[in-house]
């Protein structure tokens, strides 16, 4: 008899697992052609002295990033939100928040957004909130010294699974502890820090937490070498406000760049579309320049 399981972290030929009805975790072997993620669901069969994965449920989605030369890379599978972690220190780097909402968008995954550490300073993000707020995106300001700020966000996380993304430093291993305090994030701590500041690990591992039924994903280092290879009008429809003026610009394959008569640019000069995102949204399409 089979049964049906969730990948929490995959090894070379063996992955961990959490049974689907009661959460027990297990460990099973997988043919090299069968190439499990976390968060994947997954059938086992049994026999007196192991499990081996048979087959790979159908995936609703993906969560990705760029492998070292800019291709797509498949990290987790079976994703209801992403939780986007930044912090009064690090500072956000430019364009970080806007990458990673071209990159949720692209998949067609919820983002959150949450402004932690504000005990150190409660007016610095006051402007992003409320542009990124009105733009339609849920946003939590928090503090782990602040246990209402952190349980105001728990409601979302309950029969979901949201990967939980944000610069090293940043407070998402304290947020986690503070809101499902079953879970330890541990992965984070692995990552070693190279002379160039780039992580050396990718270690992907999920974790449930029983109290709120939430399955929650850490994957260091993600999208820190950027994003995969994208087109302009990948990279535009990652752009909330362009979304319905995308089919207005006078050539159907217009960059929103340099063309005649682009509805993009026109919304930039009336003011319906803020001019700092659409520098963002420039510097990100000139950014894919790197990937040659
Ligand atoms: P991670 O790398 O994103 O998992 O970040 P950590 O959770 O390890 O936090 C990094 C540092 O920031 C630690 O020294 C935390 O104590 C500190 N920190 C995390 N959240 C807050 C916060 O809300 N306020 C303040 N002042 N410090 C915080
Ligand atoms: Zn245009």
């Amino acid at each position: 008899m089979s049964r049906i399981c969730r990948v929490t972290s995959t090894q070379k030929t063996t992955a961990s697992l959490l049974a689907c009805d009661d959460h027990e975790p297990m460990h099973a072997f997988f043919p090299r052609k069968l190439k499990p993620i976390c968060g994947d669901k997954v059938a086992i069969e049994s026999t007196a002295s192991d499990h081996r994965i048979e087959q790979i449920l159908p995936r609703m989605n993906s969560f990705c990033r760029a492998d070292n030369r800019g291709r797509k890379q498949h990290i987790a599978a079976n994703i209801d939100q992403i939780m986007i972690v930044m912090a009064v220190e690090p500072f956000p780097t430019r364009d970080i928040l806007n990458r990673y909402l071209v990159a949720a968008e692209a998949e067609d995954i919820e983002p959150l957004l949450v402004f932690n550490k504000h005990d150190l300073d409660e007016r610095i993000f006051i402007n992003q909130i409320n542009q990124y707020e009105q733009l339609g995106y849920q946003v939590f300001k928090t503090s782990k010294h602040d246990q209402a700020s952190i349980d105001a966000i728990k409601p979302l996380l309950t029969g979901k699974t949201t990967v939980i993304v944000g610069q090293s430093g940043v407070g998402k291993s304290s947020i986690t502890r503070v809101m499902l305090p079953g879970v330890e994030l541990k992965t984070g701590k692995l990552s070693v820090k190279t002379g160039k500041g780039a992580h050396t690990t990718s270690v992907t591992q999920m974790y449930h937490d029983a109290a709120l039924d939430a399955y929650i994903i850490d994957s260091p280092g993600v999208w820190e070498y950027g994003l995969w290879v994208m087109s302009a009008h990948e990279i535009a429809a990652g752009f909330r406000e362009f979304q319905p003026l995308l089919g207005q610009c006078k050539f159907s394959n217009c960059t929103h760049i340099h063309e005649p008569s682009c509805a993009i640019m026109q919304a930039v000069k009336k003011g319906s579309i803020r001019s700092d995102r659409y520098e963002s949204y420039l510097r990100i399409v000139d950014s894919m320049k790197y990937w040659g």
